[in-house]
């Protein structure tokens, strides 16, 4: 005596399998008792689907355990499985090209990277409209005409143009050859126009993301880079030789130290003014920056004073590097406009295990360098040394 309703799945003599709401009403007769039901089936296979496919994408966009790429992907095969459509497609459109950036297909046969005309593909008339777009049976349709019915034998399509900041990106696309046995429905043009729009947005937060670590990566080189001689300032040489302790310590691999000083760099500056000793501050560390290997870290630690770490290398290969280091400076390092021969003197050490911090091993290079400044200049000084063994 009371009405009821209830949900069932039927197969129907199309072939289609609908998802179906039974609204059972009884009929009462002149007693009050029941004699009867109107029985209304509705389909609302296209609601059902409808609701399942938006929690999913739900799911899929609000999840932390999936990537940009990986959400994109689910995207597609979600929209695969949605609209019953083998092939989907995200593709970047720049003038007339038209490039697939992602693409779900059976036995991936759709790669990402291929490129067609734009004017080949139904994706034109997706981007003329402005608006999501689809057909089930392209061959009795307006897009029969189309250089993408010839071409690809596509049948059915349902696409929508992917904005970026407003911009046309590109678009999203689901194609099959078979002709559709059920029509689109506008609830699919909506689903589709969530995707795009998801999509949209995530490119975007994904540029703004790369500008900023862009610009992340500019401002630290900018911060690590000394303005006059382009070379590392000190705090970032410091940096990079904590890093070398550490390294040392790990692998116990030695590498030398050596601190450079231009020799009576007081007396260019008298007598030529500070501009002629700034550039020769710039030629010195392009001089000896150019002689250095990837592996190696130099930097501007003082004004005239500059460390060298040479990775690797023990302290007598060391020295051989340095007195070269040391001719090529008399050789290149030398400015017409000044009456004297520009010179450095350098004092190397060499990583052992006390050198727990970077600052001992400088230590150590200062003191073997202002030996060098004592006993002449225009030397290098090998900290623990005998004075007898320096080669001058
Ligand atoms: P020594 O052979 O003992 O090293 O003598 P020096 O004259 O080179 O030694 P000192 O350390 O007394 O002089 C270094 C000079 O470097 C003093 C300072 O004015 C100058 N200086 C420091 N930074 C800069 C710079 O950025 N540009 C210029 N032009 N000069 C600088
Ligand atoms: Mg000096
Ligand atoms: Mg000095």
């Amino acid at each position: 005596g009371q009405r009821s309703t209830s949900e069932m799945g039927m197969h129907f003599p199309d072939g289609i399998f609908r998802e179906c709401q039974m609204d059972c009403n009884p009929r009462f007769n002149d007693t009050g008792g029941v004699d009867g039901l109107v029985v209304v089936i509705s389909d609302i296979t296209d609601r059902k689907k409808t609701e399942r496919t938006l929690a999913e994408l739900y799911a899929i966009t609000s999840t932390r355990e999936l990537g940009h790429e990986d959400k994109i992907a689910e995207i597609l095969r979600l929209g695969c499985g949605h609209f019953d459509l083998p092939v989907g497609i995200i593709s970047h459109v720049i003038d007339e090209s038209y490039t697939i950036t992602h693409a779900h297909s059976p036995g991936n046969t759709v790669q990402p990277g291929q490129s067609f005309e734009l004017q080949d593909t139904y994706c034109t008339l997706t981007l003329q409209a402005d608006e999501p777009i689809a057909t089930g049976h392209a061959g009795q349709s307006e897009f029969a005409g189309h250089p993408c019915y010839k071409l690809f034998d596509i049948e059915t399509y349902i696409g929508a143009p992917l904005l970026v900041d407003g911009i046309v990106h590109g678009t999203i696309n689901f194609t099959g050859r078979d002709i559709r046995k059920r029509p689109f429905t506008s609830a699919d043009v909506q689903i589709i126009r969530q995707f795009a729009d998801w999509i949209g947005h995530e490119i975007a937060r994904q540029r703004d993301h790369q500008a900023l670590m862009d610009a992340k990566i500019r401002m630290e080189r900018i911060a690590s880079i000394d303005d006059l001689t382009r070379i590392l300032n000190r705090r970032a040489f410091l940096e990079n030789a904590a890093t070398e302790i550490q390294r040392f310590r790990r692998s116990n691999q030695a590498f030398t130290a050596v601190m450079m000083d231009i020799d009576h760099f007081k007396s260019i500056n008298d007598q030529h003014g500070h501009a002629a000793g700034d550039d020769i501050l710039k030629l010195f560390a392009r001089t000896i920056a150019r002689k250095l290997r990837a592996v190696d870290v130099f930097g501007r630690v003082g004004g005239e004073e500059f460390c060298l770490i040479l990775s690797g290398t023990g302290l007598e290969d060391a020295f051989r590097v340095c007195e070269r280091l040391r001719k090529k400076i008399v050789r290149d390092c030398q400015d017409p406009r000044l009456s004297q021969v520009v010179t450095c003197s350098m004092g190397l050490a060499v990583s052992s295990g006390e050198d727990v911090e970077f600052s001992s091993l400088m230590q150590k290079a200062d003191t073997a360098l202002y030996e060098a400044k004592m006993t002449g200049r225009n030397k290098c000084v090998m900290h623990g040394a005998s004075p007898e063994s320096i080669a001058v």
